[in-house]
C-alpha cells in the first residue's frame, strides 16, 4: 500500500523547485495532485507529468485560493493534505535600511499572505472529513534569522512558521495537522535566481552548511511527503527543520 494512496493533495508553486519535486513525490505515493502556479506553462507541464490536475491562481488573490480547494474537492471530492508553498525570493537590497515600503509589502502578500489564505480556505474541507494534513513552506531563516540582510523575507517566513504553530495547536483535536516546514538552502530557480545576483553569497552560505552542500529539491519532497502521510501521525504545530544542520551550526 502506497502512503499517500488517493489522497487529494493541493500544492502551490508545483510548477517549479520544491513544489514541482514534491508534486512527483506525492504522485508516486499514490496522491491524487492539484498543482497550483501563477505560471500557466510549467504549472500544466507539471499537471500533465504527474497525471493530476492544473490550476492557475494567484496565491495573493482570496477567489482564487477559493476556486483552488474548491476544484480539488468538486474534481476528487476532498482535501486531504495542502502543501502552501508557493513564494518569492527577497528584494535585491533586503536591509532594512534599504527595503521600501512596497517591496516589503510584496513580499508579505506573496509569502505569508497566501499562506493565511490557503489555510483559511482548505481547513474547512479537512474539518468536513475531521482530517488533514497542511505543511506551510517557511524557510530555515525564520529560526535563525539571517546575516544576508533579508528583512522582508525573513520577516515573512517567521510569521509562516508562527501562523504554523498557532494553527497546530488550535486544530489538532480536530485531527487537522499543521506543520511548518523549514528547508535549508535548496538548490532551485529561486536560489539561483538569488545567487545569480550575488555570487559571494552562494560561497558564503556554504561554508555554513554543515553537511557541505546544498539540498536538492527531492530532499525536500521526501520530508513533505512524510509530514504529509501518517507516519507524521503525531508531529503538528512543528517547525520541521531540513537544512543540513545550517540552525544547529
Ligand atoms: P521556485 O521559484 O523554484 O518556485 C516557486 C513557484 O511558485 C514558481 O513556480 C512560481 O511561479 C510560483 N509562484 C510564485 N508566486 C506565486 C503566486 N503569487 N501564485 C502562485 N504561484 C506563485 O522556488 P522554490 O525554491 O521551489 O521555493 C518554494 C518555497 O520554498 C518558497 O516559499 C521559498 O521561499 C521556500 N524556500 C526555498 C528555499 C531555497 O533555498 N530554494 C529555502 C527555504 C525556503
Amino acid at each position: 500500500m502506497l502512503r499517500l494512496q488517493d489522497r487529494v493533495a493541493v500544492i502551490t508553486g508545483a510548477g517549479s523547485g520544491i513544489g514541482l519535486a514534491t508534486a512527483r513525490r506525492f504522485a508516486e505515493e499514490g496522491a491524487r495532485v492539484v498543482c497550483v502556479d501563477l505560471d500557466e506553462t510549467t504549472g500544466a507541464a507539471a499537471a500533465a507529468e504527474v497525471g493530476g490536475l492544473f490550476v492557475k491562481a494567484d496565491v495573493t488573490s482570496e477567489d482564487d485560493v477559493a476556486r483552488m480547494f474548491q476544484t480539488a474537492f468538486d474534481s476528487y471530492g476532498g482535501v486531504d493534505i495542502a502543501f502552501n508553498n508557493a513564494g518569492i525570493s527577497p528584494p535585491e537590497d533586503d536591509s532594512i535600511l534599504e527595503t521600501g515600503l512596497d517591496a516589503w509589502r510584496r513580499v508579505q502578500e506573496v509569502n505569508l499572505t497566501s499562506v493565511y489564505l490557503c489555510c483559511k480556505h482548505a481547513i474547512p474541507y479537512m474539518r468536513r472529513q475531521g482530517k488533514g494534513s497542511i505543511i506551510n513552506t517557511a524557510s530555515f531563516v525564520a529560526v535563525m534569522g539571517s546575516a544576508t540582510s533579508q528583512i522582508s523575507y525573513t520577516a515573512s517566513k517567521g510569521g509562516v512558521l508562527a501562523m504554523s504553530r498557532e494553527l497546530g495547536v488550535q486544530f489538532a483535536r480536530e485531527g487537522i495537522r499543521v506543520n511548518a516546514l523549514c528547508p535549508g538552502p535548496v538548490n532551485t530557480p529561486l536560489l539561483q535566481e538569488l545567487f545569480a545576483k550575488d555570487p559571494e553569497r552562494a560561497q558564503r552560505r556554504l561554508v555554513h552548511i554543515p553537511i557541505g552542500r546544498f539540498a536538492e529539491a527531492t530532499e525536500i519532497a521526501a520530508a513533505v511527503a512524510f509530514l504529509a502521510s501518517d507516519d507524521a501521525s503525531f508531529i503538528t504545530g512543528s517547525e520541521f527543520l531540513v537544512d543540513g544542520g545550517i540552525s544547529g551550526a
